[in-house]
């Protein structure tokens, strides 16, 4: 049976920064269903925020106005102690992303250049240029190398074991060989990322269908405030690839039909750089109005910053314009809308990365720590994954260490693992057999049109409604493809059931929150309500359905205040 001490699932941020800081003592290996340089996290455009106050116009940041302005842009359903952890540590992460080899942006004099972005009282986001992830994931990637941590790459885990509330290791799909079989540890991270693709309009990459977040509820985790979905303003139209809030951070007007900057009407004050959540719902509002073209989308036009500016800050976006809209941004504004991005609630972890199970930690965005709360604020995400993963990283190692490693774990794993062996012969026994695909389709439509940036009561019961209607569908799925190897199909139908249970705790959160705060905007609740909502949702599962608690948001210096931009 394949064994290690430490467990990583996730070849993303999360789940590196976990690897380079365990104990280099221990045995630790990182399992991804893509290689780790295909992640998510490569993706990345505008940057990762920490207050070095390197920028002349952000002399007096620190970290207490990052976390401030975190907490702010949370809606203040962030817990103040996490956000404070956050701000702190990323300024010696910077460094040793730094130190590492990361190539930032520079400002004349070598040090990190740091750009404005949305919600932000400083401009304090460190980039390299618009392709900030991807280098950021090639320099953990070089460093896990470096250290010779092993990979398993192209497995896809099904299911976590545990027994009497503790973890025990994995069952995976190793993809090349077909083989499903049981993986030992002494402790598991979760760095396996969004759930974006439970949308139709995503920024996501494909391979995000968040089962890691289903397989955590299905083992007994909590899931915290999964009604929160960061919709993000400007994705191109048609493909919904997403268009850095750097372009607005670098001086991007957003525009309508009557060549308005239509921001002063929402945030006059931030205009273009509000966060998220206000800057989509206006773009939204423009298109329901009329005011947006082809009542579809509305302009981002970047023509005044500049051939120049343009190609040397956002030379990715210009590529995207030019491959996937045929246009050159320096000549034509961009047509944008909002589309699914990121998902502020989680696995329901604490600041070191630790949940309900002993041996079981997860971190960077299929957590929630909470350090979003209601909205995240950009280049918050990426500074999550860094640092919390490397939170989760020791606390695994000292759980390893404290704990006697005498378990009785391969029975249990082999039980586990035969058992997901006959589901999926089962699943190739059925002659005929409903198309996972068809369900996943329409899963991502009601979805989209049911709990997008505004939502409403009756639209939230069709989507709660239409989810058991796939449930039943799913009962009567069928595996077509012959091939075990590298199964498509079957990666699908593993993690569709989890998306299932996704879906319902982002819907059940949503019907059940009556107020608006941050992303979760409720026309018929249209206030912020804190008497009754200042609290975390947390969905348990059972097998008659989520099971809703409620925990307090821990608030220790920073005051209630309007939001106002
Ligand atoms: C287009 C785009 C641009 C963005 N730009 C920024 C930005 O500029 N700044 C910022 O702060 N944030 C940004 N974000 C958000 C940020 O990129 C992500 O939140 C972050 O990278 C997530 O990192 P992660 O390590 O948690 O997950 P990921 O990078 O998504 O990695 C997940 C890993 O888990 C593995 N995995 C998942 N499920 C399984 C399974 N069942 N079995 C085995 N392996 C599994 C995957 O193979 C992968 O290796 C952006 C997001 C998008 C969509």
């Amino acid at each position: 049976m394949v064994s290690h001490d430490l467990l990583i699932v996730g070849g993303g941020l999360a789940g590196l920064a976990a690897a380079l800081s365990a104990d280099p003592k221990l045995d630790v290996a990182v399992v991804s269903k893509v290689h780790p340089i295909r992640s998510h996290s490569v993706a990345a455009q505008g940057g990762i925020n920490a207050a070095l106050a390197n920028n002349p116009k952000a002399k007096d940041d620190t970290w207490q106005k990052h976390a401030y302005d975190t907490i702010k842009g949370s809606d203040f359903l962030a817990d103040q102690d996490s956000a404070e952890l956050l701000c702190q540590e990323a300024i010696p992460a910077m460094y040793e992303l730094d130190h590492w080899g990361m190539p930032f942006s520079r400002f004349p004099g070598g040090v990190i250049a740091q750009r404005p972005f949305g919600g932000a009282g400083y401009p304090r986001t460190c980039y390299a240029a618009d392709r900030t992830g991807q280098v950021l994931l090639h320099t953990l990637y070089e460093q896990c190398v470096r250290k010779k941590i092993t990979f398993y790459n192209e497995w896809l885990v099904t299911g976590l074991v545990v027994r009497d509330g503790v973890c025990l290791g994995l069952v995976a799909y190793d993809l090349n060989t077909g083989k499903i079989q049981p993986m030992k540890a002494r402790a598991v991270v979760f760095g396996t990322g969004g759930y974006g693709r439970v949308y139709k309009l995503s920024t996501n990459a494909y391979i995000n269908l968040g089962s890691g977040i289903g397989m955590a509820y299905r083992a007994g985790v909590a899931i915290k405030d999964l009604e929160f979905v960061q919709f993000h303003p400007t994705s191109l139209i048609g493909k919904n690839i997403l268009i850095t809030e750097a372009a607005r951070g670098e001086g991007g007007y957003l525009v309508n039909n009557q060549g308005r900057r239509f921001m002063e009407d929402y945030a006059p004050k931030a205009m273009e750089l509000a966060p998220r959540d206000i800057t989509s719902r206006a773009i939204q509002m423009e298109i329901n109005k009329g005011n947006g073209f082809n009542d579809q989308y509305v302009h981002l036009d970047l023509r005044h910053l500049g051939r120049e500016k343009i190609h040397k800050l956002l030379p990715g976006i210009q590529e995207v314009c030019i491959h996937f809209g045929g246009f050159d941004p320096v000549d034509k504004p961009i047509p944008i809308q909002p589309a699914q991005h990121y998902s502020m609630g989680g696995i329901d972890v604490d600041n070191a990365g630790a949940s309900s199970i002993a041996g079981f930690f997860a971190a960077g965005e299929c957590a929630c720590v909470s350090v979003h709360g209601a909205n995240r604020l950009g280049g918050n995400s990426l500074l999550d994954g860094v640092v919390f993963g490397k939170l989760a990283g020791r606390a695994a190692s000292a759980y390893i260490k404290g704990s006697s490693g005498k378990t009785n774990a391969d029975q249990a794993l082999t039980a586990d693992s035969e058992a997901y062996v006959a589901k999926v012969k089962e699943l190739r026994s059925r002659e005929k057999g409903e198309n996972v695909y068809k369900l996943l389709n329409d899963l991502k439509e009601l979805m989209s049109e049911n709990v997008g940036i505004y939502r409403k009561q009756r639209p939230l019961e069709v989507a709660l409604e239409g989810i058991k209607a796939l449930r039943e569908g799913y009962k009567e799925v069928g595996l077509h493809g012959a091939s075990d190897r590298y199964s498509q199909e079957l990666i699908t139908l593993i993690e569709f059931d989890y998306m299932l249970d996704i879906a319902e705790v982002i819907v059940l959160g949503a019907l059940t929150r009556t107020e608006t705060r941050g992303s979760h905007y409720r026309t018929d609740f249209p206030v912020r309500n804190d008497d009754d909502w200042l609290k975390h949702t947390l969905m348990s599962w059972t097998d008659k359905g989520p099971k809703i608690s409620y925990r307090p948001v821990v608030i220790d210096k920073y005051k209630l205040e309007a939001r106002k931009y």
